[in-house]
């Protein structure tokens, strides 16, 4: 593969991703939750820094912006909101592309969690960085947007990222995540799923990254409408059956 991702366990229950262009040796961050461990982790590595890609503004993913950039002299990129917090210096927004040596991401606007909240798609390595928009057996509270822009946005995503492609979220919830889905959904293919991320989690290992073809057939956000029937939302449009989920899950115990 000619992008390589490092991933690790950052503040409470966020992960940091450095991704590394093979060809090139050029480097990027996806998302600043953490300077000192970000800097650290790249001087052991011997890598210097190109390139912070933000997600969306909040502070666990640009809060290092200024102090990563002041460290490296990298470049940030990242969608317009990025600013109230940290300082940016190339916007993005969907349908732009943002090129790491030979490396290709593909900007795809996902609004909802924040308004202007991005992932980064690069096709060739069927990887994508979706921030806090998807996570395994999950997806982002609602912040800014409403259920509508969120569905729309999850839709976009679902369409645009094949499934063999690797999901990197940007939290460890999954554990939590798979205790409400539980709750909502009885497919055979969740029960399993929960059973491993349960172990996975026992033995102290990642559930990060995902699959996108496990996503679409185990997370009950992405399969809020097959579930509206169960969930008192039998007929209504896609996005109130989503909308519903996600409702419960924001007042979930477990
Ligand atoms: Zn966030
Ligand atoms: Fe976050």
């Amino acid at each position: 593969m000619a992008l390589r991702v490092h991933q690790f366990p950052v503040l409470s229950d966020n992960y940091a991703f450095l991704v590394r262009d093979e060809a090139t040796g050029r480097t990027a961050a996806v998302d600043t939750p953490d300077a000192t461990a970000i800097l650290g982790e790249l001087e052991r590595l011997g890598w210097g820094l190109d390139l912070i890609l933000n997600t969306h503004w909040h502070p666990d993913h640009a809060g290092g912006n200024a102090e990563v950039k002041a460290a490296t002299g990298c470049e940030i990129v990242g969608p317009p909101e990025v600013i109230r917090i940290a300082p940016l210096d190339r916007v993005v927004a969907d349908g732009d592309v943002v090129e790491l040596g030979e490396t290709r991401f593909a900007v795809i606007g996902c609004g909802g969690h924040t308004l202007e909240h991005v992932t980064y798609h690069d096709a060739a390595d069927r990887v994508a960085f979706v921030g806090d928009t998807l996570f395994a057996l999950g997806c982002g509270r609602v912040v800014e947007g409403d259920a509508a822009q969120m569905w729309a946005s999850l839709q976009r995503l679902t369409k645009a990222i094949p499934d063999d492609t690797a999901l990197y979220c940007a939290h460890e919830y999954t554990a939590a995540n798979a205790r409400f889905a539980l709750t909502v959904d009885d497919a055979p293919a969740l029960r399993a799923r929960a059973d491993a991320v349960f172990a996975a989690r026992e033995r102290g290992e990642p559930t990060v990254p995902s699959l996108m073809g496990l996503e679409k057939a185990t997370n009950p956000f992405l399969r809020a409408p097959a579930l509206a029937p169960r969930i008192g939302k039998a007929g209504a449009p896609d996005h109130e059956a989503f909308g519903a989920v996600r409702a419960a899950k924001d007042v979930f115990k477990g």
